[in-house]
């Protein structure tokens, strides 16, 4: 029997596509997330889906540094010549809509070996280093959105109220929906509440091994695009839809185990850490400010990271700490995941897979390195003077961080940090000259799906 590169036979294959024209399956997307954030995606008829696994769809390499104004950041590797092809996970395919199946995609060159350009299969591989320490990384994220009307503007609402009921029962029909919609997908929310923000929401994904974690997040970004047309809206998963407004996070969290033994519970350091646990913390917020333009780099990311907004805008750790980029959760019985910790910063314009590729790439350097643990910091942040714990907000600044870090061109390879930084740098060319208020409005659905 024939068998793909991952090991599915062809006459699996066939059986997917009969299973999903049996649901009423005629277009298949494999999606594809590029350096500034933004999916991009490709489409066939469903009984072309062993195609899609096997030989691929064509996608130039420049599909990688379209920018969110949908010019192309050409780097010394991406030109306009050459063609790479888009292969399909079909492991992970699911029907998402009437008529419309999903799955996620991986860039490999003509000659089928995995390209360079590939955030998913770079995740991948930091995975792999990780199991090859004997550590295995869960991964879950939280997912925060604005609902606007159908043509970007602000829901006519009498009230909103943060965390409220009133803020369910207004959106009742959207939040059922929804919670169907992404039940039946099988991404299987932890929970869907509404946020502190005027119409904002959230979604939070189980936690699961980080490829899956990150799969998933694009399918819910495009399921929440999908009900919130359905309901007569749009969802905006920019830092900041409006620029005197409330900012959406995409924080992750993680957990490492060795021998089915959590590091961040159990040991002798503070809160149940261990000292490998430590070390990963150290290397966390050791690499932050250098992958800071990877996990908020975006024009508009540095406006969201400010004091006082939950979105961890100061480098350093602590329990349940919302203002430290790196929030330590215990292992307690209100905690059934285990210990785990998130990263704050991160917000929807971070290449997903590349932002879970830094955060568990430098949480390893840190347990490689033998890092300590840095000094708690168990109260808000702002009323500290130290500038240690400042985060860079100048655009050009963590832009130049990024593009000297030797762990980002390690974790990420050189053609995909090149790529990333000439992306975020078009955002910047573009957008300099605009007021706050404009660069908002102009980005509000740039990375929508
Ligand atoms: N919306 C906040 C952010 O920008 C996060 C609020 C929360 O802690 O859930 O990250
Ligand atoms: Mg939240």
């Amino acid at each position: 029997m024939d068998e793909t590169m991952d090991g599915t036979t062809s006459t699996e294959l066939e059986s997917l596509v009969s299973a999903l024209e049996g649901a009423g399956v005629d277009l298949l997307v494999g999606t594809a997330v590029d350096f500034g954030g933004v999916t991009r995606s490709k489409g066939v008829p469903v009984r072309r889906l062993p195609a899609f696994v096997e030989s691929g769809m064509g996608a130039s390499p420049s599909w990688n540094v379209f920018c969110v104004d949908n010019a192309i950041a050409f780097t010394s590797t991406i030109g306009v010549t050459g063609d790479l092809r888009l292969r399909l996970d079909p492991a992970r395919v699911r029907r998402i809509d009437d008529g419309l199946a999903w799955g996620p995609t991986d860039f490999y060159n003509q000659d089928g070996t995995p390209s360079p350009l590939c955030s998913r299969s770079r995740l991948a591989a930091v995975v792999q280093r990780a199991e090859s320490l004997g550590l295995v990384a869960t991964m879950g994220t939280e997912l925060e959105f604005t609902l606007t009307t159908a043509d970007g503007e602000r829901l006519p609402r009498p009230a909103w109220a943060a965390y409220g009921m009133q803020s369910v029962v207004t959106n009742r029909a959207f939040l059922v929906d929804l919670t169907a919609t992404l039940e039946a997908s099988g991404v299987g929310p932890e929970q869907v509440h509404a946020e502190y923000g005027i119409d904002q929401f959230e979604v939070s994904l189980a936690p699961a091994s980080p490829v899956a974690m990150a799969d998933a997040q694009v399918l819910t970004r495009a399921l929440i695009g999908i009900v919130a047309s359905r309901h007569g809206m749009a969802a905006s998963f920019s830092p900041l839809p409006w620029i005197d407004g409330t900012g959406n996070g995409a924080h992750l969290h993680l957990s490492l185990a060795r021998d089915g033994e959590p590091l961040f519970a159990g040991g002798e350091g503070p809160h149940g850490i261990t000292e490998a646990g430590g070390s990963a913390i150290g290397g966390i917020l050791a690499g932050l400010p250098e992958l800071l333009g990877v996990y908020a780099g975006s024009f508009l990311s540095s406006h969201r990271l400010q004091p006082g907004h939950w979105s961890g805008a100061a480098v350093c750790w602590g329990l349940e700490n919302r203002e430290a980029a790196v929030r330590f959760l215990a292992a307690t019985q209100g905690n059934p995941h285990g210990a785990n910790v998130e990263l704050k910063i991160v917000d929807p314009t971070a290449n997903i897979y590349l932002a879970a590729a830094a955060l568990l790439g430098s949480a390893l350097h840190g347990i490689e390195a033998g890092l300590p643990l840095p000094a708690e910091v168990a109260t808000d942040p702002a009323g500290r003077a130290d500038p240690a714990l400042a985060l860079e907000s100048d655009h050009a600044a963590v832009l130049a961080a990024l593009e000297g870090s030797a762990l980002a061109a390690e974790l990420l390879g050189p053609e995909i940090l090149e790529g990333v930084v000439a992306v975020r740098r078009h955002e910047a060319e573009v957008l300099a000259t605009r007021t706050g208020e404009e660069i908002a409005e102009a980005l509000r659905f740039a990375w929508s799906s």
